[in-house]
């Protein structure tokens, strides 16, 4: 057998006999003449049966559009007048002297080549893997891969180490709502799934790491919404003996190359990215990740910005709630963050009392793009005093600190280096980057906005068995 040929490379081929593997993307069929379209990962070309190949012809009237087969044909050039110029593989045809089916299909639930993101998005994603071969989903999925390996090589090339930190894990203070796993050797006891790495980030921090990354996987059992998904993906980042200028330049450096090396065609508004404090984004847009666009009608401009100096504390609407303690004070960004070097000395002689605490600024900022929070991060407290501090503000006693977090308590009075990180939302920053309105279309395998999988239908009931053996019993309402 005659080794496959992608079609991409099949204008090398011009005069040989190939052989083709991959989907019938349409049909065509004249008669005497059969036309097709032929699909495989590197793109589409036309193929066409002669009346002078019976056996091709006899296979070829069968096939139906999304069969899997395999072609062996000739490449030829095709005459001036039939020349397709804006087509891939338009100025050739493979003369097709036969075909052999190696798989058929069902006809498809919907048309992969119309606009998928009309069709009833139950459907869609009950038959993601047939949405996900439609051209726009393959485009989107293969430059998600690109974008995640030109992060990897530019921080692993910049002293970074990859870390893959654990996702059964314990419940933690991110201001979510946790999803939870039942322990079965411990009837009672429950892991949580991260909401983010957080902890461990700064944990390796304490272990010498000094510079960290992950393509984290988070989870945080949200209500979801366009750009939000229980599980979502991160590019998350910690630096040991950073500044907040270290951390956002080197955010700043790798989204530039980024756009550069990859999306050419776009435009970044302005470099170096705008900074915007908190208070002038609130009282000029009224919103904490501002649209700073100067043409909203221009698909490719791509307008960044930071904004930074946020307050630390804001007054706590779900009293009690997650993320909150007993006081009327929560944290804005996440509770490991320090204040500004400036405010560090108010932040520690502070009661919860005090009326002037939303005076306080955090060492914190936020990556906006057109519109969008696509990151955040802050540096850290990297003492145990000043860890405390901010839980007592909050309302938390220190017994409560020191019982679930006594292990960052003890790394910070272990020799924890001063360090600090970012985390961006890397579903957003590609659906951005591809044009798209929703993360959904960037993600392989997407939840629909109820939480739901309507392929492997989850989430689903579990047997009694395993519910017996987690000591579980279910109360449905
Ligand atoms: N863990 C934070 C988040 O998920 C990001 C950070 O502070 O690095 O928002």
């Amino acid at each position: 057998m005659s080794q496959r040929v992608f079609i991409r490379d099949l204008q090398a081929q011009i005069g040989n006999e190939v052989t083709i593997k991959g989907w019938v993307d349409v049909r065509r069929d004249q008669g005497k003449l059969i036309f097709f379209d032929f699909r495989d990962m590197t793109g589409k070309v036309q193929g066409v049966i002669l009346p002078s190949a019976p056996e091709a012809h006899a296979v070829g009237s069968t096939v139906r559009p999304e069969w899997v087969v395999e072609v062996k044909g000739k490449v030829n050039q095709r005459p001036e007048r039939a020349i397709q110029k804006d087509k891939q593989n338009g100025d050739i045809e493979l003369e097709i002297l036969s075909m052999s089916v190696l798989a058929e299909a069902e006809t498809p639930p919907f048309d992969i080549h119309a606009d998928t993101r009309e069709v009833n998005e139950e459907t869609r994603l009950k038959y993601r893997y047939v949405d996900l071969r439609g051209d726009r989903l393959q485009k989107n999925i293969r430059n998600r891969a690109k974008i995640i390996s030109y992060i990897r090589n530019f921080l692993s090339g910049t002293d970074f180490t990859e870390i893959e930190t654990p996702l059964l894990t314990k419940s933690t203070p991110e201001g979510a709502r946790d999803y939870i796993v039942p322990s079965r050797l411990g009837a009672g006891l429950f892991y949580a799934l991260p909401q983010s790495p957080q902890q461990y980030k700064q944990l390796l921090m304490a272990g010498g790491i000094e510079r960290y990354f992950q393509i984290a996987k988070c989870m945080r059992d949200e209500d979801t919404r366009g750009d939000r998904q229980p599980e979502f993906t991160q590019l998350d980042m910690e630096l040991s003996f950073a500044t907040e200028e270290d951390i956002m330049a080197i955010t700043e450096q790798l989204l530039i190359e980024i756009v550069t090396k990859l999306y050419p065609h776009k435009k970044i508004q302005t470099i170096p990215f705008p900074r915007i404090p908190y208070a002038e984004a609130m009282a000029k847009y009224n919103i904490d990740r501002p649209d700073i666009r100067e043409n909203k009608e221009d698909p490719n401009l791509l307008a960044f910005c930071w904004v930074v100096d946020f307050p630390f504390f804001e007054k706590n609407e779900k009293q009690n709630g997650t993320g909150g303690g007993l006081s009327q004070w929560t944290f804005t960004h996440n509770p490991f963050s320090a204040a500004k070097p400036a405010h560090h000395e108010k932040l520690m002689s502070s009661k919860a009392s005090d009326a002037d605490l939303q005076t306080i600024t955090a060492a914190q900022y936020d990556i906006v793009l057109n519109g969008y929070e696509i990151g955040g991060g802050s540096v850290r407290n990297h003492k145990a005093e000043s860890l405390l501090k901010v839980f007592e503000i909050m309302g938390y006693d220190s017994e409560t600190v020191e019982k679930n977090f006594s292990h960052m308590l003890h790394a910070f009075r272990s020799g924890t280096p001063p360090h600090g990180g970012i985390a961006w939302g890397l579903d957003r920053l590609i659906m951005l980057l591809e044009n798209e309105p929703n993360i959904r279309e960037v993600i392989a395998f997407p939840k629909t906005g109820e939480g739901r999988d309507p392929m492997m239908e989850s989430p689903s009931e579990v047997n009694p068995e395993q519910l017996r053996e987690l000591g579980l019993i279910v109360n449905k309402k």
